[in-house]
């Protein structure tokens, strides 16, 4: 087993000064046990740690790391923008650009605002919704995850779902009262809901492919029915594509399925890996933003010339290079070869994949909602979870997560994942 002590040590420091020792829940291998692995550089498809070990990773930073680490035309663009400074509070041509990257990238927005977060950008989407029809209700699903905003934070899948507080205590009952939360996939429910209460729905939020309970993809019907039933009741459909703008597609989700919402947000590969989120939309309703409209919102930092420049060279390069049909090729050879194996050692088990985004389910019955993802084998794949990381493999330290594939990731590279997985699976079998 590789040596971690300057991580066991620095673990322990971290946790006199920093809750649990980490920034945010889902880094602290609360679901798998352990002690995290304190990364020193990112260089490629490879992470190192403060013990001079190397991991394949799979986990892109949750997401934004698409072209791998420390990729030159990011850093390229971040050192010609830091001379000029770090932040003005005031419009810069960055900002425009990044837009108009995003506008013509992703076929329903028609104008955008930068935020610094995914959960920023869902909060206020929400917001925006409910100002922008007069109505209070929000409908989600549970085991979508969209960040730590007060109202969305029922029955939440990433970190909430591994550490067992998918419904976080400190959020008033008012707070959610307007929330109702249905079973993702249930066309059913949906138009039960419309019908009983339709005239109250300011919106429907979703991850139109879920990525926090693990990888579950949309039914075609449940995809289908979105639109027209937002339509006939007068609710704004909300894509929440914080994890699968610029991933599943370069227009995201809604590009590879071909439905259009109201409002989309977006985070993670937008800002290349600095703190970037973005909400957009219909010219209609996202002129009700303040300073059109009246509906608030604001940021200090939103637009922030050092984040802009990073995420203008992601999406150019992304937009040039064009590497989904070969990532999907490689996630598809990856996900197949984790399936054969865990089927010739008859391990009980199930895969998800939708391009790039992928997760190997401890659970024979395919995970297609909250309630089946309740029943993955935790157990067994904290052992999968350690094997791998032993054998230089960085997975995400839990079952209800996605795993991505970059571009930088080779043949190879899928060869090795494979190899380590066979002797871990064998182990555990
Ligand atoms: N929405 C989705 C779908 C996410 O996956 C996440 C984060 O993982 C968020 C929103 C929140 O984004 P952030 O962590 O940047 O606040």
């Amino acid at each position: 087993m590789a040596n971690r002590q300057n991580s066991e040590n620095e673990f322990q420091r971290a946790q006199q000064v920093i809750p649990g020792g980490v920034n945010s829940p889902a880094r602290a291998f609360g679901g798998v046990g352990g002690t995290p692995v304190f990364i020193d550089r990112g260089e490629k498809q490879y992470l190192f740690d403060i013990d001079g070990n190397r991991y394949l990773d799979y986990v892109g930073s949750w997401g934004p790391h698409i072209l791998g680490h420390n990729h030159p035309a990011i850093v390229g663009a971040l050192e010609a923008a830091l001379p000029s400074g770090t932040s003005f509070g005031a419009p810069t041509v960055r900002e425009s650009e990044l837009a108009e990257l995003i506008v013509d990238a992703v076929p329903s927005i028609e104008k955008v605002r930068m935020v610094n977060s995914g959960t920023e950008a869902t909060m206020s989407a929400i917001r925006l919704a409910r100002g922008y029809t007069g109505r209070d209700g929000v409908v989600k699903f549970a085991g979508c995850y969209h960040g730590h905003v007060d109202s969305l934070l029922v029955q939440a899948g990433s970190g909430a779902l591994t550490l067992g507080t998918p419904s976080s205590p400190g959020i008033p009952e008012g707070c959610t009262r307007d929330t109702h939360v249905l079973e993702y996939n249930d066309v059913e429910s949906l138009i039960q809901l419309f019908s009983e209460a339709g005239e109250k729905i300011a919106c429907v939020i979703l991850e139109p492919v879920v990525g926090n309970m693990g990888v579950v993809a949309p039914t075609t019907e449940f995809l289908k029915a979105l639109r027209p039933l937002c339509t006939q009741h007068g609710a704004v459909l909300i894509f929440d594509e914080v994890m699968t703008g610029f991933r599943v597609a370069f227009g995201g989700a809604q590009e590879r399925f071909g439905i259009t919402p109201d409002l989309t947000t977006l985070g993670k590969i937008v800002g290349g890996g600095l703190p970037v989120g973005a909400y957009g939309g219909k010219t209609e309703i996202m002129n009700s933003v303040s300073p059109v409209g009246p509906v608030y919102q604001a940021g200090t930092l939103s637009g922030n010339p050092l984040a802009m420049a990073s995420g203008v060279a992601t999406l150019r390069t992304l937009k040039e290079s064009n590497p989904y049909p070969q990532l999907e090729e490689k996630t598809t050879k990856l996900v197949s070869g984790l399936d054969e194996i865990a089927t010739s050692l008859g391990i009980p088990h199930s895969v998800a994949q939708v391009g790039s985004m992928f997760t190997f389910f401890f659970n024979p019955e395919p995970v297609t909602s909250f309630a089946v993802s309740a029943k993955n084998d935790t157990e067994k794949f904290s052992k999968y979870f350690h094997g791998m990381l032993d054998r230089g493999v960085y997975l995400p330290c839990s079952q209800f997560e996605a795993n991505f594939v970059g571009a930088e990731h080779t043949d190879e590279d899928l060869e090795q994942t494979l190899k380590a997985a066979r002797e871990v699976l064998q182990e555990i079998s």
